[in-house]
């Protein structure tokens, strides 16, 4: 039987409780449809440069104020009020966010002036800050009738997606670069998404994801090109805003790849500051490794210029951010500040977070942490701020790059003199 659809209802009214607006030239454009970049700007894009038109997704504040809309209330309806679908329920049934904040005013047995809260996002279903994007990108992809999302990805955004699909009865096919190494693929594999290696880079495979998504009709997860990729990324500033007792923290460190995470969270206190619900955004700080700079270098350029990246810290070694403009507006309108670490300190603030805390981070989330240690070493945190990282994934993803913290002592005869010689003295007077 043939369904007739009024396409006239369709296409002139618009029942969206959102709209895109281009981040770039500041065209709105109605949220009923399916976009990704904007039309216009996007027409000039090429994959050797940061993509122009990344859109923004834009609320109805004003309705939502007049409806009384305070925190508690957005809450209660789990924040559906600001999220591009409609009904939370198409939401994956594992538990993505909601992660524990921790309040340390100690390291390395030095009582501190101010306050360290990590925020564990590795505690998220694959393990890393991805799946906040790909859960939102899932419910809309149901609630809009797409069965297949297709993503280009070296690591975390592909198992991401492949997990919470696996979750949804959804299929997920992952666009990878010839070289991405086996053990990153081990996840994408296991929950059984299609596996798709591209001869050539991670932007060779990121195209290719874009030409099949027009061919085949797919939904596209691609970070930053899918604008709700940053919508699913700012629910952790409305996390923290409750964890903080609905105070925003005085620094907020966050490791940069392509610049969405960083993005998300601008954009999740932004929300929060057109409600009338906070005052003042809080100071972010973008933390990139020394050898993967491509947004810290650029940020006062007037052409962008890539460097080829060489760092330890895979999840943000990137050459071409793709939110490079919108990471840097947001950081230039809110007064947000910059800093590189190289990877010998990113592999002692891997250590460190571990040691003194408990939490095994992957060196892309360690890269926050040495932005913090960093700022800490040069006096730069004021006595009684609160301070957050953003731990952004989790130390078991990636186990080569520590091997050479590892000193694994040679085996000892199981008879307790023996052991005492290996022992040493600090350890046996340890109670
Ligand atoms: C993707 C990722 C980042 C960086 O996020 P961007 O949006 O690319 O800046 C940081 N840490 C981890 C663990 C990631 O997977």
């Amino acid at each position: 039987m043939q369904r007739t659809i009024d396409k006239t209802r369709l296409m002139t009214k618009n029942n969206s409780k959102f709209k895109y607006r281009c981040t770039d030239c500041g065209r709105e454009y109605d949220g009923s449809q399916t976009l990704y970049l904007c039309p216009e700007c996007s027409k000039l894009n090429n994959s050797s440069k940061p993509p122009r038109g990344v859109l923004k997704t834009i609320y109805d504040y004003q309705a939502l104020k007049n409806n009384g809309s305070d925190f508690l209330n957005l809450k209660k309806r789990g924040f559906i009020d600001l999220l591009p679908f409609d009904n939370p329920e198409s939401l994956p049934a594992l538990r993505v966010g909601n992660t524990p904040l921790y309040s340390f005013e100690k390291l390395d047995s030095e009582k501190l002036p101010f306050t360290i809260c990590l925020k564990d996002d590795s505690q998220n279903p694959t393990f890393s800050f991805k799946d906040r994007a790909s859960a939102v990108v899932s419910a809309y992809a149901k609630e809009k009738g797409y069965e297949t999302i297709v993503a280009a990805s070296t690591g975390n955004a592909g198992s991401s997606l492949a997990g919470l699909c696996a979750s949804q009865d959804q299929k997920a096919i992952i666009m990878v670069p010839e070289a991405a190494p086996i053990a990153k693929l081990t996840q994408i594999i296991m929950y059984g998404a299609t596996i798709v290696p591209v001869k050539g880079t991670y932007d060779d495979a990121f195209d290719l994801s874009i030409k099949a998504t027009e061919e085949f009709g797919w939904y596209n997860r691609n970070t930053a090109f899918n604008p709700f990729t940053i919508e699913g990324k700012k629910i952790v500033s409305f996390e923290l805003f409750e964890q903080l007792n609905y105070q925003v923290p005085d620094r907020i460190f966050v490791p940069v790849g392509d610049g969405v995470i960083i993005s998300g969270v601008y954009k999740g206190f932004e929300d929060l500051l057109e409600l009338g619900i906070i005052e003042k955004i809080p100071v972010i700080v973008m933390v990139q490794s020394e050898g993967s700079d491509n947004i810290v270098r650029n940020m006062n350029t007037d052409d962008f210029e890539t460097k080829a990246s060489t760092t330890i810290a895979d999840s943000i070694s990137v050459d071409i951010p793709r939110n490079f403009y919108l990471a840097k507006q947001f950081i230039q309108k809110y007064d947000g500040e910059f800093l590189t670490v190289p990877d010998n300190e990113i592999l002692e603030a891997s250590q460190s977070l571990s040691g003194n805390y408990g939490i095994f981070a992957e060196p892309a989330a360690s890269t926050a942490f040495a932005g913090l240690l960093s700022y800490k070493k040069n006096g730069k945190l004021a006595d009684n701020s609160i301070n957050v990282v953003l731990l952004t994934g989790s130390g078991l993803k990636d186990l080569k790059s520590v091997n050479k913290l590892l000193n694994i002592p040679e085996s000892v005869k199981p008879d307790i003199e023996e052991l005492k010689k290996t022992l040493t003295s600090a350890t046996l007077s340890q109670r």
